[in-house]
Parts: C-alpha cells; structure tokens; sequence
C-alpha cells in the first residue's frame, strides 16, 4: 500500500544560534529559534513521514518540554519517524522537500544536505528532492524574519 503524508514547518530567526538546514550548518548573520536545533527542515521532512504512517506530530513524538529534546540534532528526530515505518514493515519510497527564505542562498549547501538526510532515510540522493525558494520578498518569510519548509513523503506499507 502506497501512502503520502504532508509536513510544514517555520522558526523565526534568532541571534546568537547556528543555522542548521537538513543537518548542516550553514554560516548565517541568524539562526533560528526553537526547542532542539530548529532544523526546520527536518521538522517537515519528519512530519511529513509521520503523516504518511497515520501517527500523530512531532509536537508529540517530540514534545518541546522535554528536556532531552533540548538543543537535540533534528537528523534524530527524521530517524526516529523512518524508525516507525520500520517497525510497521514498511520503507520510505522518496521525500520531496521546499525551502522557503530570501537568505541565506541554499544552493551551495544543498548536496550535503541531500547526502546528509539521504544516510538518515536510508534513500539513495536522487530519492531525497530538496529545493528552495524566495517569498518574493512579500509577507515575514520575505522580510527575512524566519524561515518555512515543506515536505511529502511516500511510504510502502505492507
Ligand atoms: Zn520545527
């Protein structure tokens, strides 16, 4: 069986924090702010798994009170969802993705991400679709003011 599930996430941006994207630090004059590493885009990618098998949020699998989850790498969170479809017999088919922010350019970064997460979701590079874009400048993504993602992702099932 063929399942999709759909993930979105957005941080705002804070001084005096790494810019993680996909597990990979980025030099920015911001990064963003959150609980864990505020890996926005592996928030989404994780949802989006989450979705797919039918189970609740990260919010839930991950709440941000808990302690353990502080300033965490987000890569685990992606490998607790993939560990989910494990359990339920099944295996990720790809992960399509979108970056949403004026800045930083993500281009340069964008391979490593790729072969960051490809290792963590047990997909080969081609299988993980990870592209970006402006907010043409209009609305607090276009203001610079934080960063959003979106992601699908296609589950098997038994
Ligand atoms: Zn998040």
């Amino acid at each position: 069986m063929n399942l999709v599930g759909i993930g979105y996430d957005v941080h705002r941006f804070a001084e005096n924090r790494a810019l993680i994207l996909g597990g990979v630090n980025i030099p920015h004059t911001h990064g963003l702010d959150g609980h864990s590493d505020a890996d926005v885009l592996c928030h989404a990618i994780a949802d989006a798994i989450l979705g797919a098998i039918g189970e609740r949020d990260i919010g839930h699998h991950f709440p941000n009170t808990d302690p353990e989850c502080k300033g965490m790498s987000s890569l685990e969170i992606v490998r607790r969802a993939v560990e989910l479809v494990t359990e339920q017999g099944g295996r990720l088919n790809n992960i399509d993705c979108t970056l949403i922010a004026e800045a930083p350019k993500i281009g340069p970064h964008l391979e490593a991400m790729k072969s960051k997460l490809a290792a963590v979701l047990s997909l080969e590079p081609k299988r993980v679709g990870i592209k970006a874009t402006t907010n043409e400048r209009l609305g607090f993504l276009g203001r610079q003011e934080g960063i959003a993602a979106m992601a699908v992702a296609s589950v098997e099932l038994p």
